[in-house]
């Protein structure tokens, strides 16, 4: 009743109004017009119970009054005191039940005076013995009955004097009923001003922290600042949060949501509806807030505090910071994707550049491999290339040293797997739960992989392995990044092969096998920049004219190939052996000098002559260059053992010249 009046008087109240010391004679007169309307007598029961029961103990020490005055409602309730009063006749006074017939009371109340009723014999025979008297009391600016007050004298007792002294009695309750009048409604004013003090607060705090929040662009820090808020607010509340996104933070209070666990129900509705769900147990009040944003519901704030610490306006309040939460968490997480998106872009771009960049298969994958490292902070890393011949992965790039090189069948190990599905593989824990056994992991007591095959025209052409000591360490955004890159690596891969294949053909004589002139040609101008000497063996086919007459072009052919086979396996790996032209061939031999040589070139002629098949001889010319000559060149290198062999035919051929 007292609060219907609180907004029109809540701005009035002046500050001093607080103040205890001040005493009844100084209330403000605001206050004292206050009053009580006819709309609040169904809720006055309790003010007057107060009231009256401060009137009995005030008159304590008057036993006529004290004992015998009794307090009406107007309704005819009668009011008892909080203080135990023994149980005595008066009770038939109120005038709930009807029969009874009209009393002093019922009579006061409906002429609005004192009334003074005798006993007489035709009333109800519990009132014949008594003569009662009854005084209203009347509220202070408004002027109708709030109460009466009334008394039974043994009949034929009731003196005019009764009734001016039950005048005086309600006059004084009157008073108490003011007295406690005006403590309820300044009380609560005052609980009205506070919660509306605390409500201020509370709105002013929301909008800092929805302006910090706004501030935030990263995940981690929106959800710090969340949490700190809320310890801020509630120092005494127990707060989580549980995000359902594969999200680590390094805040100890941010934890995956998992529904399987006990004590996750509440969460678990708020999470599914999208709404707060909360929950009183033992004192205790539970709250679960959905975090959401436009895009979805992101997780669950979980609030544990004590009863007495919340009320209905604590719910808005929380429920407005969840939403403000939940914004600006989808916000950070975003911008953060679209960071990471940009990142990604930029990654792929340059990586791109840079393996596009060089054709050397080595080159680039070592490149790739380290950068790979780098990408997915990761501690190894493995490309491996598919050799179509002997169906085998070989390594063609490893940060593990005793893994180059190593050759795999397509079967084994998750290179086999890839090989078949045609998938990338990321595995949390290969110590756990694997599906094949792997070199690379074991090598290297690693836990986390993340490997993807390497297509070309959906051809598996090679895969790529990366590999972590801990466990759980790659995201799926990372399986979807390797994934593209991958790609880009495929393509790579198969352009240096490509170019290497292309290379090796231009470089490389068709009919023998043996490398192009040209390319000898480079390699002797190569040497003679860095070495200090090199000799030159050319060999010639004896009488090659007449094989091919003979025999026909075909078998002039094998011969040149059986002659080049003999060469190839008569040198070294570091020498250089060519066709020179025709069915002239030569052989380079780095920093060898012109003894040596001629052996290597004797070993030649011998078995040329004993191993072809039609049997076949060479004559060799040869010549070499050392760093003091005058002019150093290919062409007067050939030239010398050109010379040299046009004296070896001389002499009858089959025999070697050194010039
Ligand atoms: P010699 O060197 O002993 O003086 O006699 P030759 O008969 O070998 O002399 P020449 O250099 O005049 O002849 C080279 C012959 O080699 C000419 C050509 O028909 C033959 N020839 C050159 N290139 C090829 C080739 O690629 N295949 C075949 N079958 N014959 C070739
Ligand atoms: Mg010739
Ligand atoms: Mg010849």
């Amino acid at each position: 009743m007292v609060n219907k009046r609180k907004t029109q008087q809540q701005q009035e109240m002046p500050d001093e109004f607080e103040n205890p010391s001040r005493t009844r004679q100084q209330l403000p007169g605001w206050l004292q017009k206050q009053d009580l309307s006819e709309a609040d007598l169904p809720y006055i029961h309790p003010l007057l119970v107060s009231s009256f029961t401060s009137w009995q103990e005030e008159v304590d020490g008057f036993p006529w009054l004290g004992g015998d005055l009794i307090l009406l409602h107007p309704d005819g309730t009668r009011i008892s005191a909080d203080i135990q009063t023994e149980e005595n006749d008066s009770d038939f006074l109120s005038w709930d039940a009807g029969e009874i017939g009209p009393t002093a009371a019922s009579t006061a109340l409906e002429t609005c005076r004192p009334t003074l009723s005798r006993a007489d014999e035709h009333m109800h025979p519990k009132l014949k013995a008594f003569d009662s008297i009854a005084v209203p009391i009347f509220t202070r600016t408004t002027g109708f009955p709030c109460a009466i007050a009334a008394c039974l004298l043994p009949a034929g007792t009731a003196q005019a004097g009764d009734l001016k002294l039950l005048q005086a009695a309600a006059l004084h309750i009157r008073t108490c009923i003011y007295r406690h009048f005006e403590n309820l409604f300044v009380g609560g004013l005052l609980r009205e001003r506070k919660l509306s003090k605390k409500e201020e607060s509370r709105r002013d705090i929301l909008f800092d922290v929805m302006r910090r929040l706004n501030d935030h662009i990263e995940v981690e820090n929106v959800l710090t600042e969340v949490l700190d808020s809320l310890e801020k607010l509630y120092p005494i509340c127990k707060a989580d949060l549980f995000l359902s996104q594969d999200y680590n933070s390094s805040n100890e209070k941010v934890k995956p949501l998992a529904f399987h666990l006990n004590d996750m129900d509440l969460c678990k509705s708020a999470f599914v509806d999208g709404k707060i769900r909360e929950e009183r147990i033992g004192g205790r009040h539970q709250l679960a807030l959905p975090l959401s944003g436009k895009q979805g519901v992101y997780g669950v704030l979980r609030l544990d505090l004590p009863d007495t610490e919340f009320d209905e306006a604590d719910i808005g309040f929380l429920s407005m910071l969840a939403a403000a939460a939940g914004a600006a968490f989808e916000k950070a997480k975003l911008h953060e994707q679209a960071n990471v998106l940009v990142g990604e872009l930029r990654l792929i771009n340059e990586l791109t550049q840079r393996l596009n960049s060089s054709l050397k298969l080595s080159d680039t994958m070592q490149f790739a491999s380290t950068e790979l490292l780098g990408i997915f902070k990761s501690d190894f890393c493995c490309i491996l290339q598919f050799d179509k011949a002997s169906q085998e992965f070989i390594v063609i790039s490893a940060n593990v040293a005793e893994m180059i090189g190593e050759a795999y069948s397509s079967e084994y190990g998750f290179c086999g797997v890839m090989w078949s599905t045609k998938e990338p593989i990321i595995l949390s824990d290969y110590c756990s739960a694997t599906p094949v056994s792997s070199h690379l992991m074991d090598v290297t007591n690693s836990r986390s992989l993340l490997a993807s095959p390497l297509l070309l025209n959906g051809d598996v052409i090679g895969a790529v392995m990366i590999a972590k000591r801990e466990p759980n360490h790659f995201s799926y955004d990372n399986y979807k990044l390797l994934q593209v890159l991958s790609a880009h690596l495929g393509l790579a891969m198969s352009n240096a092969t490509l170019h290497a294949e292309v290379r090796r053909m231009v470089i490389t004589d068709n009919l023998t096998g043996l490398y192009a002139r040209h390319y000898l040609n480079e390699r002797i101008g190569r040497k003679q920049t860095r070495d200090s000497s090199g000799s030159l063996i050319v060999v010639d086919i004896d009488h090659f004219k007449k094989i091919n007459d003979t025999y026909g072009h075909q078998v002039g052919d094998d011969i040149l190939i059986q002659v080049s086979g003999i060469i190839r396996t008569s040198i070294r790996d570091s020498d250089i052996a060519a066709r020179w032209g025709g069915e002239e061939l030569a052989i380079y031999l780095p920093l060898l000098g012109l003894e040596q040589t001629e052996r290597v070139a004797e070993r030649i002629r011998q078995r040329v002559e004993g191993e072809t098949k039609p049997q076949v001889t060479v004559s060799c010319g040869i010549s070499e260059w050392r760093i003091a000559d005058e002019k150093i060149s290919v062409e007067s290198l050939f030239y010398k053992a050109d010379m040299a062999l046009y004296e070896a035919k001389h002499h009858g051929r089959n025999c070697i010249v050194v010039g």
